[in-house]
């Protein structure tokens, strides 16, 4: 997405679509990076946030990117931490619209259940799919809770980092991972040990990629 911010500046940034790709409307999802600690605050996404609305036009290139959703019957791990919750709600609508053909594990880590962007919607498709959400906060307030069909707590929140022991993968496991930087490339090792295989693992990280590839 291109914007022609207020100073003149010519700004591009990616961001996902966050609907499906039979939905009639394209949809993003911003995180607002805020000013912290003497950083300044993001200017895109501050500029969407303050001036963007109903009625304006923005430079937009057809949706590209790394991770798409396979079609394999493998079973497939859904994982993001913070915004790259944004990615995986488009594949969880695919995988409702066409059938659940194949077992889907989906886990999200984030600060808190307060900062879980899309939360209902992702856990409305996970629910769709007849599968179980599997979060991991830093701070929560009940830990190990399953919330049943609540619509102001996660369904099943645990305090930490993701830890991959549990839930079990099946064998064979595909996986797509998508946030920013540190978290994902944390999670891709475990994923290794685990049993995947670094080429089953595909990975969009929001932000500078310095990952370095071994497979
Ligand atoms: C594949 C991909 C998909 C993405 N999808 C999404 C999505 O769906 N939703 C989403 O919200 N984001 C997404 N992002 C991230 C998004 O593209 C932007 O990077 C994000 O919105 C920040 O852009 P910005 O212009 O607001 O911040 P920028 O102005 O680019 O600043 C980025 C960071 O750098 C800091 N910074 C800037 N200048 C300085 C300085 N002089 N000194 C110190 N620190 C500084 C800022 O404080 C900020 O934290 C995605 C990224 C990628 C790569």
């Amino acid at each position: 997405m291109a914007s022609e911010l207020p100073d003149g500046a010519f700004q591009l940034r990616p961001y996902s679509l966050s609907s499906a790709p039979e939905d009639p409307l394209w949809r993003i999802t911003v995180r607002r990076s805020r000013s912290d600690g003497g950083r300044p605050a993001g200017e895109v996404s501050s500029f969407l946030h303050d001036r963007v609305g109903i009625g304006s036009t923005l430079l937009v290139s057809p949706p590209f990117g790394e991770v798409v959703l396979d079609d394999f019957d493998a079973p497939l791990l859904l994982a993001s931490s913070g915004i790259g919750a944004t990615s995986l709600v488009g594949m969880l609508r695919r995988l409702g619209a066409t059938g659940p053909r194949r077992p889907v594990t989906v886990v999200h880590a984030d600060r808190s259940a307060w900062t879980h962007p899309l939360r209902f919607d992702v856990e409305r498709c996970v629910r769709d799919l007849g599968e179980r959400l599997h979060v991991w906060y830093e701070d929560v307030w009940y830990e190990d809770v399953w919330y049943e069909d609540t619509e102001d707590a996660p369904a099943h929140a645990r305090r930490g980092p993701v830890d991959l022991t549990e839930p079990e993968l099946p064998p064979g496991t595909r996986a797509h991972l998508c946030g920013p930087g540190s978290s994902t490339r944390e999670l891709r090792p475990a994923l290794v040990r685990a049993g995947l295989t670094p080429k089953g693992i595909g990975h969009e990280v929001f932000g500078p990629d310095l990952w370095q590839d071994p497979g």
